[in-house]
């Protein structure tokens, strides 16, 4: 049985772009023992994987030349050669950027659904219920400990991340502040119960945030990094803490970019900012999945995706994250 792959054709130098990526088809064969045949349904693009294309060390390998992406996936199982694994099964991998995969059966875990059941869509385990999910989960509540009453600032607000941070913060009862890069993501964060919508690409940030806060913020949660971080620190109160989620903004930078110009505040606000990886909070997982199921049985989240069709569209769908292009989770359908 023949598949399609795409792969990485060269190293991105600035911003990424379709030519650095090629599609392949492979043979596969059929699943030796201990082997299962996937047919991926959906795959994610995310920010990080920018990073990989660059060969340096990191906290995941680089991407290399010539090879398949990996990235997360919801596939459904065609054959098993695996005592655990039933055709029909759906499965999570971090085999995506691709149709049809054979792998061991200890490179998937079983979704707790099947594709037409009620609950959450299995492509939630992508996103909401997923990584950017515990991502937000973990990172506002355990080094942002957001409290009652408190202000919270997110930049990358209406991303798969920040529209969840955002809304995790408003359920803790928080007022919050979060940027976007168009009116009609301002709209959306203001539906989903933000209390400020900022739009990052009108008028002047700092001025922009500190008149939604002007008493200041008491954690920030940066997906973006550069002035937002810098306006961060400017506005943040005493002890605020500042959640290194991310910094998209210089991703695809080919020259290392310029820190936020008043760090010395740091020091004199007793401010800390702390950065971290999702996968360090592994052990949160179960408390998440209680949580995050709970609030969304219960309405209380808003799930938003933005889906391209077809394996050929996700360089597109990738490239798209670093425009804007998506409100919520990015996700390619298979
Ligand atoms: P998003 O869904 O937020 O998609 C990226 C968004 O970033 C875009 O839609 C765009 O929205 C915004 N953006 C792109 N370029 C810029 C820029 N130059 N300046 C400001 N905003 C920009 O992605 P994720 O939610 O998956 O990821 C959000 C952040 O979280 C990233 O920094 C990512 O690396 C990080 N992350 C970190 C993890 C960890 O373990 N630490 C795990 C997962 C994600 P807009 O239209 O608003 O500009």
């Amino acid at each position: 049985m023949k598949s399609r792959e795409i792969r990485l054709k060269s190293r991105p130098v600035g911003m990424t772009k379709t030519t650095d990526f090629e599609t392949a088809e492979v043979d596969l064969g059929a699943p030796a023992a201990g082997q299962v045949l996937v047919r991926n349904r959906w795959m994610s693009v995310d920010p990080y994987m920018r990073g990989r294309m660059y060969d340096r060390p990191s906290y995941v390998p680089p991407f290399q030349i010539g090879e398949a992406l990996q990235g997360g996936a919801i596939g459904e199982v065609v054959e098993s050669a695996d005592g655990g694994f039933a055709p029909g099964d759906l499965v999570s991998s971090m085999l995506g950027w691709r149709e049809d995969f054979i792998a061991p059966a200890s490179a998937l875990e079983k979704l707790p659904v099947s594709l037409g059941s009620g609950g959450v869509p299995p492509q939630a385990y992508l996103g909401v219920m997923g990584m950017p999910g515990l991502t937000a989960y973990a990172g506002l509540l355990e080094i942002g400990q957001p409290k009652p009453g408190e202000t919270v600032f997110v930049s990358g607000g209406a991303g798969a991340v920040g529209s969840l941070v955002a809304q995790i913060a408003k359920l803790k009862g928080c007022t919050v502040v979060a940027s976007a890069g168009s009116d009609a993501k301002c709209e959306w964060l203001k539906s989903a119960g933000v209390d400020h919508a900022i739009n990052y690409k009108h008028g002047n940030l700092l001025d922009q945030v500190r008149s939604a806060a002007p008493k200041g913020i008491d954690v920030y949660f940066d997906n973006v990094g550069g002035e937002h971080l810098e306006v961060a620190i400017e506005l943040a109160r005493t002890n605020a803490r500042l959640v290194e989620c991310g910094m998209i903004g210089s991703y695809n930078a080919a020259e290392p970019t310029p820190g936020p110009r008043n760090m010395i505040m740091i020091v004199g606000k007793s401010l800390t900012l702390r950065g971290f990886i999702v996968f360090n909070f592994a052990h949160l997982r179960p408390q998440f999945l209680t949580d995050m199921g709970g609030w969304l049985a219960a309405g209380q989240i808003r799930v938003e995706e933005t889906v391209m069709d077809g394996l050929d569209k996700a360089p597109d769908a990738f490239l798209a994250l670093f425009s804007g292009g998506n409100t919520g989770k990015m996700l390619v359908k298979l």
